[in-house]
C-alpha cells in the first residue's frame, strides 16, 4: 500500500508550528508496513490543497490529510477536498447527530462546524468538534495532534503494508567510506538500506524477511568499525 500525507497549514510553512502530524503519521504507516511516498506540506489556500489531493489520489492508494477543518475563517481544506472531488460541501447528519449525543446542540455550533464533501462519510472527533471525513481513497483529518492522532487510530485497521522488519547497526566509520560495502550489501541481500549519519552512522536495514534482514546485518558487522554498545 502506497500512501501520501498532505499537512495543511501557513503556519507549518513558516516554521511557527513543528510539523509533528507528518512526523506521526509517517511513522504510524511505516510501523504497519505501509510505504509513505510523499509528504506534502501546502499553505492554507483552497487551490493549492485542491491540486495536491486531486493529484496524490490518482497516484497512491490512500491520501492522508491533516489541518483546516472546521468553521474557522483559515480554515478551508473540505472546501478544497470538495472541490478535487467536484463535489460541494454539505451539512453532514451524521455528524450533526454524532455531535448532539456529545453533548453539542446543533444551536450551539458555528454554522459549518459539520460541513463535509457531499458523499463523504463522517469520521468523529472524539477528542475535539469539528468532523473529519473519508471520501473515495482520502482521508481528511483534523490539524491539532490530540484529535488527529484519535481520529487516525479510529481508521489505522485500513492501513496495512506487507510485514517489514528492521534492523540497525551502528557504525564508527565516515559515511563516505562505507559507499561501497553499502553497494555489495544491497547486491547479496534483498533489503533496502538507509545511513543516517551523527555522531556514528545508523545504519538501518529493511526487509520483508527477518532472516535476510539479521544475516544482512550480520554481514554489514563482520565488515565495519561497529560502536562498541
Ligand atoms: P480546529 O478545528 O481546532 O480549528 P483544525 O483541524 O482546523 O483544528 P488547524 O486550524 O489547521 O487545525 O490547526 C490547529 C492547531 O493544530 C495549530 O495551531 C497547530 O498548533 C496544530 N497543528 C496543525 N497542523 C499541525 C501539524 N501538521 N503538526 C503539528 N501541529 C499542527
Ligand atoms: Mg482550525
Amino acid at each position: 500500500m502506497r500512501v501520501a500525507i498532505v499537512t495543511v497549514g501557513d503556519e507549518l510553512l513558516v516554521g511557527d508550528t513543528v510539523n509533528t502530524n507528518a512526523a506521526w503519521l509517517g511513522r504510524q504507516l511505516a510501523e504497519r508496513g505501509v510505504d509513505v511516498e510523499r509528504s506534502t506540506t501546502v499553505p492554507d489556500r483552497v487551490d493549492d490543497i485542491a491540486g495536491v489531493v486531486d493529484e496524490y489520489r490518482d497516484r497512491y492508494d490512500a491520501v492522508l490529510v491533516t489541518g483546516g477543518l472546521g468553521p474557522t475563517h483559515d480554515d478551508m481544506t473540505m472546501d478544497a477536498v470538495g472541490t478535487a472531488f467536484g463535489v460541494p460541501v454539505e451539512e453532514n447528519e451524521a455528524a450533526l447527530a454524532w455531535l448532539a449525543e456529545n453533548g453539542y446542540a446543533r444551536g450551539d455550533l458555528a454554522a459549518g462546524t459539520a460541513d463535509i464533501p457531499a458523499g463523504a462519510e463522517p469520521l468523529h472527533n472524539e477528542a475535539g468538534v469539528a468532523p473529519g471525513c473519508i471520501i473515495g481513497n482520502v482521508y481528511v483529518l483534523p490539524g491539532v495532534p490530540a484529535e488527529m492522532e484519535a481520529m487516525f487510530e479510529s481508521v489505522g485497521d485500513r492501513f496495512v503494508g506487507s510485514e517489514t522488519h528492521v534492523t540497525a547497526v551502528r557504525v564508527d566509520e565516515p559515511e563516505s567510506a562505507l559507499i561501497e560495502r553499502f553497494e555489495r550489501l544491497r547486491e547479496r541481500f534483498d533489503v533496502q538500506v538507509g545511513s543516517y549519519p551523527g555522531e556514528h552512522v545508523r545504519v538501518k536495514i529493511q526487509g520483508d524477511e527477518e532472516r535476510v534482514v539479521q544475516e544482512a546485518a550480520a554481514w554489514l558487522r563482520d565488515r565495519v568499525e561497529t560502536v562498541e554498545e
